[in-house]
């Protein structure tokens, strides 16, 4: 008797002092003031920069960007009516910038006198982080795929040889074309061994086709991927593939860096 009284009495002071927790929390505690949102002006469409972008290709000149293999030299692609053109015999080309993490926005079109078939049709590519010379880096595959079949994980707006898009929203080949990229940079700890990896968010055409998809690492074209380079931020750099089809060109390039998150 004396023991359940004992414990009735215990019961009762816990809920006292739940009670009391909950009578001394105010509704100011569980709302924040700062640090304010940074106001930004967005653009009159989705496509439109908004005011806090870097604008990595307005159209006018390729001044924000270098040659990969030789960052010394101005990149060499045809810019022509206000369009970016791939110039294949010259190599890929790459942003003077580096960046961590960050949100990018690319339009891209495959000529309309396109040619041939799979991987050899419309090919370039988005490296949402550059590891130097060639094609080292991540790959965001861009690709004629409105009706061209290749191996899905190889298909425009694959994470190249890593995972299929969702679904495939393409556009025909004379269409313009969006990626709109979340980009969380891998990162690394002091023994240059991996603490968090890539992830990815890619929006194809406006819809979703990788959702916060977890990079296995650099982008292989044969073998697995693995993070085996520690870096930091790196620039983001565009491919001109050796096949020989026509040309894909670009317009409107830009690029929000975000916070890290890690
Ligand atoms: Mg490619």
């Amino acid at each position: 008797m004396y023991l359940q009284k004992a414990i009735m009495a215990s019961v009762f002071i816990a809920g006292l002092g739940f009670v009391n927790a909950n009578a001394q929390a105010k509704h100011e505690d569980t709302e924040f003031y700062t640090p304010v949102p940074i106001k930004v002006t967005p653009g009159k469409t989705f496509a439109d920069a908004p005011s806090d972008a870097i604008v990595l290709f307005n159209g006018k000149n390729l001044d924000q960007w270098v040659m990969t293999d030789d960052r010394t030299q101005p990149a060499k692609w045809i810019v022509s009516d206000n369009i970016l053109t791939v110039d294949k015999k010259t190599g890929n080309i790459e942003t003077k910038q580096s960046f961590g993490n960050y949100q990018l926005h690319v339009e891209w079109r495959v000529p309309q006198n396109i040619t041939g078939e799979g991987q050899a049709r419309g090919n370039s590519g988005v490296f949402l982080a550059s590891m130097g010379k060639g094609d080292a880096g991540y790959e965001l595959q861009v690709l004629d795929n409105y009706e061209n079949k290749t191996y899905t994980n190889g298909m425009a707006g694959s994470i190249y040889k890593q995972t299929t898009p969702l679904v495939n929203p393409s556009r025909k080949q004379g269409e313009w074309q969006t990626y709109d990229v979340i980009w969380t940079a891998p990162t690394f700890k002091a023994d240059s061994s991996l603490n968090t990896p890539a992830k990815v968010t890619v929006f194809f055409n406006g819809v979703l086709v990788q959702n916060n998809f977890i990079l296995k690492g650099p982008t292989q074209y044969v073998g697995t991927p693995s993070y085996t380079k520690a870096h930091g931020p790196l620039p983001v750099k565009l491919q001109a593939h050796g096949d020989k089809s026509q040309p894909v060109s670009f317009r409107n390039i830009w690029i929000r860096e975000l916070p890290s998150t890690n």
